[in-house]
């Protein structure tokens, strides 16, 4: 029978050192490969044109290099991409580029579906595959930023763990992208320029916090009050705001990085004074600021958006507590690319 060949990008560094040295080679030949693995994005070993001709067939007949496919790509008239990514098993996930006066961001994805369950998001209608692994997150980068370099003639400038998935459920892998997109011998990005969005999983955010992590953490919090929030966001009911504002509390101490809360305003669920009053108080717990999210319908019509004025309203009472807000448009709805709108249905 034949063995299974095993994916050469899941060893790390000190991994592919030994694996040299136990074949009777220089361990240094691992740092070679690792390069031309990471920041040089080889796909095949006949492509590693330092190592001698055997030691590429060795590595051949020991591993194979899997990389992500671009399946097909949609393109918005506002300027936004997005891709449908098939992986090595042939599963899809999305990633989407989002281009601004200012900068580039890349919106990736972290599990094929996602584990959780919000009412008003199209990728918890597909069931959670699998998790991406730390490899399919840095490609589907490195993809973004060839197409910007390609379309919008600069590079990627941000990245957001904002598509499919909740990053902080494939914690390992998702921190070992991260470790990769900003080392040197990947992208060496700032760490600054990355966010990671939860919908606020309090033992994670713990952990993030223990790991001293240097990237943005954002908050999808849509309900300061916990009965609400359980309803339109049922995982809820386990990871309740008391624990969440405790994590976030312990994150800011361990950290003082400033908390980025996301919140969709709708009609008939969090619009009057009450559910206002309840997000400026859940706001003085940790520095903050808030990110009022335009809706972007899905197709079942039990979410509208609210109206400007009680969006404005919110806007007055934030600010006049000193609490800063920004408001986020939408971008590539016309080709289901908008946050909350991945649910590969091309
Ligand atoms: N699981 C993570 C990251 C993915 S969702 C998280 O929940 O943060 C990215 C953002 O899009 C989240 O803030 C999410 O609440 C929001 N979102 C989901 N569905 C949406 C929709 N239909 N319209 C607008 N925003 C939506």
């Amino acid at each position: 029978m034949a063995t299974i060949k095993k994916d050469i990008r899941a060893l790390s560094k000190e991994e592919l050192r030994v694996f040299f040295e136990s074949i009777g080679d220089q361990a240094f030949r691992g740092n070679q490969v690792y390069e031309w693995l990471w920041s040089k994005g080889a796909h095949t070993f006949e492509e590693m044109t330092n190592l001698s001709k055997e030691t590429r067939a060795h590595l051949d007949a020991h591993f194979v290099i899997n990389h992500i496919e671009v399946d097909s790509l949609q393109k918005s008239n506002d300027g936004t991409i997005k891709n449908a990514v098939k992986l090595h098993d042939g599963l899809i996930v999305e990633s989407v580029l989002i281009p601004t006066e200012s900068r580039t961001t890349a919106c990736v994805s972290s599990q094929v579906g996602c584990s959780l369950d919000c009412k008003f998001c199209a990728t918890a209608k597909l069931k959670r595959m699998r998790n991406l692994n730390p490899d399919e997150i840095y490609d589907q980068v490195v993809a973004i930023h060839k197409e910007s370099l390609l379309y919008h003639d600069r590079p990627l400038s941000n990245i957001v763990f904002m598509g499919m998935g909740e990053p902080l459920m494939n914690y390992k892998n998702v921190l070992e992208s991260i470790e990769k997109i900003t080392s040197d011998e990947g992208l060496g990005m700032s760490p600054k320029r990355i966010t990671l969005s939860t919908s606020g999983v309090p033992k994670m955010i713990k952990k993030l916090a223990d790991d001293a992590v240097k990237f943005k953490l954002a908050v999808s919090l849509h309900s300061a009050i916990q009965e609400k929030r359980e309803q339109i966001m049922p995982f809820a009911k386990s990871f309740t705001l008391t624990d969440l504002r405790e994590s976030l509390e312990y994150w800011y101490a361990q950290t003082k990085s400033k908390i980025t809360y996301e919140y969709v305003v709708w009609n008939g669920i969090n619009d009057t004074q009450e559910d206002i009053d309840a997000l400026v108080g859940f706001c003085k717990y940790v520095p903050c600021k808030v990110n009022l999210i335009e809706y972007n319908p899905i197709d079942d019509g039990d979410f509208q958006q609210a109206s400007q004025g009680i969006l404005d309203r919110y806007i007055q009472n934030l600010e006049r507590n000193r609490i800063p807000v920004t408001v986020r448009r939408s971008r590539g709805k016309d080709i289901d690319a908008a946050c909350g709108q991945l649910a590969n249905k091309h």
